[in-house]
């Protein structure tokens, strides 16, 4: 990126909003995905005012949180930022699974399994170590005796994280969306147009706020394509669903964690048979590039058979099982899979928080909270969140 444009993206300070006018200030979350109703929680508890709007309701069908699971974990490679956010995330999630009425979060554990040692897992397990955070390594015997259910043909060892697992997605926003209006936050189902310095058009109507946050994932290009049309990428991906064999318990979240193959090639991921939807499987590589309003949401035969291929070779009991389910659902990616979380470069009073890249979803918590502070204490996180860090060849590095 050339320095001119990074000093354009990131000319724009905000004086601390609270500070700057002393009274309970107001702010528009625009986007009730992980992201906007994390954001609207956080400003709530810091004594904002807050309007949550989404055109479609909180983790809604299209939206990219609105699948049924998703993993937690702290593997990830040398990005330790990350394995520190899900840390923290993870606290917020058990305690508002504790509060709610079903679970939220199921402590499968999370097994990483390799062909052979790469610097990624070397450097999670030097940051588990340094974090102190528990991680066992298991060679291959270890893995069969341990999860016999699973072929480990060809795998050298893997990586187990008892302390993470499966969050059960489209539920858990809601209910983070529901607490939020409880609590006092208000939220109207409402589609956005951006005006400017804060303001925004709901559903035609012109409102202003002390600050705007546009929360809206995989639209966000849509939104801002001056600004983000060129460093968004959203893609299509495909899940399935598969019926575990009758009355075998071995593909319950008792007995197999979620999983990931790092085996060379395309990365395969899956959870267990979570609350009897059946066991998940997808492919991790970004799909083509997907319209969120207008993309076709059915599996590909492609698709499928490559599904079918994986499980029946890793996990030979599901080799015969029917597909129960299947999903089409975006990544929101940005140039390397690094978070959005940063004010808008001109326009006053506006923010933007995305690019979840296909690993967002854990981070929501703490993702909400970095927002709620830039919002109202002017506090920057990271500079890997920042706009001018996004940039416009799509080159995946975090994974
Ligand atoms: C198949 C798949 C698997 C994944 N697996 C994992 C995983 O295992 N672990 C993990 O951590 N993450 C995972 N992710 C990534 C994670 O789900 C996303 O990063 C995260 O859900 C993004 O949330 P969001 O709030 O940014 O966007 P969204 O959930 O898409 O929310 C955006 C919201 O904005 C609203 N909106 C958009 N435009 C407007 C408008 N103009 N007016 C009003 N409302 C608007 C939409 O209706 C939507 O509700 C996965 C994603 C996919 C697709």
């Amino acid at each position: 990126m050339d320095t001119t444009r990074r000093t354009v993206l990131t000319a724009a300070a905000a004086a601390p909003l609270i500070a700057c006018t002393g009274a309970q200030p107001r702010v528009i979350v625009v986007g009730a995905g992980v992201f906007g109703a994390w954001t609207a929680e956080h400003l709530r508890r810091a004594g904002a005012r807050v309007l949550l709007a989404d055109q479609m309701g909180p983790a809604n069908a299209r939206a990219s949180s609105g699948g049924e699971s998703r993993m937690t974990r702290g593997t990830y490679g040398r990005d330790e930022i990350y394995t520190r956010m899900a840390l923290d995330s993870l606290a917020e999630w058990k305690r508002l699974s504790d509060r709610a009425s079903l679970p939220l979060f199921h402590r499968a554990g999370v097994l990483f399994f390799f062909d052979r040692m790469v610097d990624y897992a070397r450097q999670s397990i030097d940051v588990h170590r340094r974090l102190g955070l528990p991680l066992e390594q298991l060679d291959n015997a270890a893995l069969r005796r341990r999860w016999p259910q699973i072929d480990f043909d060809g795998v050298e060892f893997g990586l187990f994280e008892p302390e993470f697992g499966a969050l059960m997605a489209r539920r858990a926003v809601e209910e983070v969306a529901a607490r939020f209006v409880r609590q006092g936050g208000e939220h109207r189902l409402a589609r956005a147009e951006p005006v400017g310095a804060n303001t925004v058009r709901l559903d035609g109507e012109t409102e202003t706020a002390d600050a705007i946050v546009y929360a809206c994932g995989p639209w966000l290009p849509k939104l801002f394509p001056d600004l983000l049309g060129e460093r968004i990428f959203v893609t299509r991906q495909e899940v399935a669903f598969i019926a575990p064999p009758d009355g075998d318990d071995s593909f319950e979240p008792s007995q197999l964690p979620g999983w990931a193959d790092f085996n060379g090639g395309d990365l395969y991921y899956g959870f267990p048979n979570l609350e009897g939807r059946g066991f998940k499987i997808a492919r991790d590589r970004h799909g083509a590039p997907f319209d969120p309003d207008t993309g076709d949401r059915r599996v590909s035969t492609e698709g499928q058979a490559l599904l079918r291929a994986f499980a029946a070779r890793r996990f030979p009991a599901l080799a015969e099982r029917p597909f129960t389910e299947f999903r089409v659902c975006q990544y929101e990616n940005s140039s390397n899979g690094d978070l959005l979380i940063d004010r808008h470069p001109t326009d006053a009073g506006v923010f933007l928080l995305g690019c979840g890249s296909g690993h967002g979803f854990k981070h929501g918590p703490e993702a909400g909270r970095l927002m709620a502070r830039l919002v109202l204490d002017g506090e920057a996180p990271d500079a890997r969140f920042a706009l001018a860090s996004k940039g416009a060849v799509h080159r995946r590095e975090v994974l």
